[in-house]
Parts: C-alpha cells; sequence; structure tokens
C-alpha cells in the first residue's frame, strides 16, 4: 500500500509545498548547479585520503563535537583577525543556514530576502516554520542602501538573508547595503557569501563589518570555489555569542570524523584548491562576451555563472539545449535562463550549441 502525502499528519503549514528539486540528468555537460566543473586536483586527492584513512580507524568514537581544528582552518583561511570561536561549520553552507533559522527563526518568526534570491531562502525558513518575506529589487536586480533599509525596516523581519553576489541573478552588493540594513534590522542579518571567491580581488567582503555588529553573520561554503560540493561543507563567522546560539539547535557531532578530515586537508591545500578560480572567471566573462554578440541580455555577475535574458522560449531553449546533452537552468524568471561557467571545453560546448539553436528574441 503506498499512501499520498495528503493521508499523512503533516504539518500544516508544509501542506502544498514543494521539495527542492534542480534536476540532476546524468548530461556530459551539467552547468546547472554553479558547481566548480573541475575535478579535485590529484595531488591534493591523495592528500586528503591520507587523512580520511586515518580519521577512518577512529570512527568507533564519536568525532570531535567542537571541530576544533576545522574551525582554527576557517579562521586562518578567512584572515581578517578572525578567531576559531568566530566559526562555525555545517553540512553545507545550507545546513548552517539552517541552524541560524532554528535559532533565530522558527515558528511565529518571519525571513527576509530581496528576492529574485536563493531559492532554498524559503524553503529552509519554512522548514523550521518561519513565514518567508519577498523583498524587491531594482529591473537590474540592484538594490540602494535606502530602499533596502526602507524595505527591512517595513517588513520588520526577525532574519535578513543578503545574497551577495546574489544567486540567480549574479548581482554585486555594495557593504553600504549592508551597513544600511543593519541598522535598519532589529533582527538578525546574515550575508551569504557563497561566491565571494569569484568577485574581484579588491572587493571587500562583509567580513570587515564583523566587528562591533553582534546580530550580523557572513556565510560562505566549500561548494563552489573549493570544489567540494559532494563532500558538504559550509562556515560562517559571527561573535563568539553568536555561535553560542546555534550550539543550542545543532546536533551533537554534526560533523562527521570523515567530514572534518576531508574539509581540513581540503584546506591546508587551498592555494591548488582555489587554483582555477581564475581560469572559471575568465570562462564567465567569455560568456559574457559571447551572450552579448549573440544578441542575449546578460546580467553583471560577480559569481562563477551568468544569467541571461532575452530568451524568446526559455523552456524550448532549455530542452534544445538539453537535447545537446547541456543542462542549464531555468530558474522561473520570465525570458531568462541561468549558466555556470565550466571547463573551456564546456563554455564552448555551451556557447556552440546555443548559437546553432539561434532564439534570442
Ligand atoms: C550554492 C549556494 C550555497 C551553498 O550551499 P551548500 O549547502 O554549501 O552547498 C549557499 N548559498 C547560495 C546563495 C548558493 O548559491
Amino acid at each position: 500500500m503506498i499512501a499520498s502525502l495528503g493521508d499523512l499528519p503533516l504539518r500544516d503549514d508544509l501542506r502544498g509545498l514543494t521539495p527542492y528539486g534542480a534536476p540532476q540528468a546524468p548530461l556530459p555537460v551539467a552547468l546547472n548547479v554553479n558547481e566548480n566543473t573541475h575535478a579535485v586536483p590529484d595531488e591534493v586527492a591523495s592528500d586528503i585520503l591520507d587523512d580520511i584513512a586515518v580519521a577512518l580507524r577512529g570512527v568507533n568514537r564519536y568525532p570531535d563535537r567542537e571541530f576544533s581544528t576545522l574551525r582554527e582552518g576557517f579562521a586562518s583561511y578567512l584572515g581578517h583577525g578572525l578567531e576559531a570561536e568566530q566559526i562555525w561549520a555545517g553540512n553545507g553552507s545550507n545546513e548552517v543556514l539552517q541552524h541560524i533559522m532554528q535559532a533565530f527563526g522558527g515558528p511565529g518568526r518571519t525571513v527576509f530576502g530581496f528576492g529574485p534570491t536563493y531559492s532554498m531562502y524559503p524553503l529552509i525558513a519554512q522548514g523550521t516554520g518561519a513565514r518567508w518575506i519577498a523583498g524587491e529589487r531594482e529591473p537590474d536586480y540592484t538594490i540602494t542602501a535606502e530602499e533596502a533599509a526602507a524595505q527591512v525596516e517595513r517588513a520588520d523581519p526577525d532574519i535578513v538573508l543578503l545574497c551577495s553576489p546574489n544567486n540567480p541573478t549574479g548581482t554585486p552588493l555594495g557593504l553600504d547595503v549592508v551597513e544600511a540594513v543593519y541598522e535598519a534590522a532589529r533582527g538578525i542579518v546574515v550575508v551569504d557569501e557563497a561566491y565571494q571567491e569569484f568577485a574581484p580581488r579588491d572587493a571587500a567582503s562583509a567580513l570587515t563589518l564583523l566587528d562591533g555588529r553582534p546580530r550580523l553573520a557572513v556565510s560562505r561554503t566549500m561548494s563552489k570555489a573549493f570544489a567540494f560540493a559532494g563532500a558538504r561543507v559550509g562556515y560562517l563567522a559571527a561573535d563568539p555569542a553568536f555561535i553560542d546560539a546555534l550550539r543550542l539547535v545543532r546536533l551533537p557531532y554534526h560533523l562527521s570524523a570523515l567530514t572534518q578530515a576531508a574539509a581540513i586537508a581540503a584546506l591546508r591545500n587551498s592555494d591548488i584548491m582555489l587554483g582555477m578560480v581564475d581560469e572559471i572567471i575568465e570562462q564567465r566573462d567569455r560568456i559574457t562576451a559571447t551572450l552579448e554578440a549573440l544578441g542575449y541580455q546578460p546580467h553583471e555577475s560577480w559569481s562563477n555563472f551568468v544569467l541571461f535574458g532575452g530568451v524568446a522560449d526559455p523552456h524550448a531553449t532549455f530542452e534544445a539545449l538539453y537535447e545537446r546533452g547541456i543542462l542549464v537552468r531555468d530558474v522561473g524568471i520570465p525570458g531568462h535562463l541561468r549558466v555556470t561557467a565550466g571547463t573551456e571545453a564546456e563554455t564552448t560546448a555551451f556557447l556552440d550549441a546555443l548559437a546553432s539553436i539561434g532564439s534570442a528574441s
């Protein structure tokens, strides 16, 4: 007997919701979820494996609940004088965001973000019983400090999520916006810097604003620039008291010994792990230039993907690319598609296929 969801005593506030479901089709060129499409380099892979082998011999015991060595690794990677006590980590930054929403959101509370933004924000908020409030951006997806502060003041949310640069649009976010939103908000402000490594080198991180702002947190991930999406490691920096709040809601030993070992070894090799970032930025800029030449309207991107408009029929173009073995993302913005910058060969395959379809409106 197979029951349907409606037959089960599901929470009322979860009825009618759809789970996150980016397609995972086994196509040769997958450019749909902003992964780093370059494999972990062999030399680093064997170094990581050595550490995992050591950790494996101790998995009869629970792992270090405070993942102290890993937090030291993140603190030193981030710089800005951060200490291990200001660092938190989870199984992907999605889990870190969930910890934040469990601690500061939850039933009767609200979570705010400027749409269109990362599709997981409303899902994680709803999962904890909080209500999602969508703010608005300018037509070119930017937000001014003044307008952002006014919207936050009006919505008066418990948590504000600022995606910088923004997914799915690639739009940079000025630190003046973060400062203005922090002043306007009474609650928590999270700056999600999942793509920070792809921003221009001289672009300041919100990490520079942490001092004296105990309600501010800056989240990062190893899923994108670090080529570690499958390992599931995300982290954040905030005031030590903020970190203490997250300890109240995390499951004990949430980061496995194998995950900790892998992440510590990967961080030790961060120069090599991040070695492909410049190449990816080059491919991103090539995508932008070529899309323009083809008559599409790519949006400015500080990330490893490009959102482009001028697509007459996004569904038809998605399907035509799919048939040619190329997976991109229809993010539900009319007339638009999003594509991740892949290797040079993958990027060429995408651009050639798109040119052959020829459907710019
Ligand atoms: C990809 C992405 C993440 C990363 O999620 P993980 O759980 O760390 O894989 C976080 N935020 C945004 C905006 C993203 O696009």
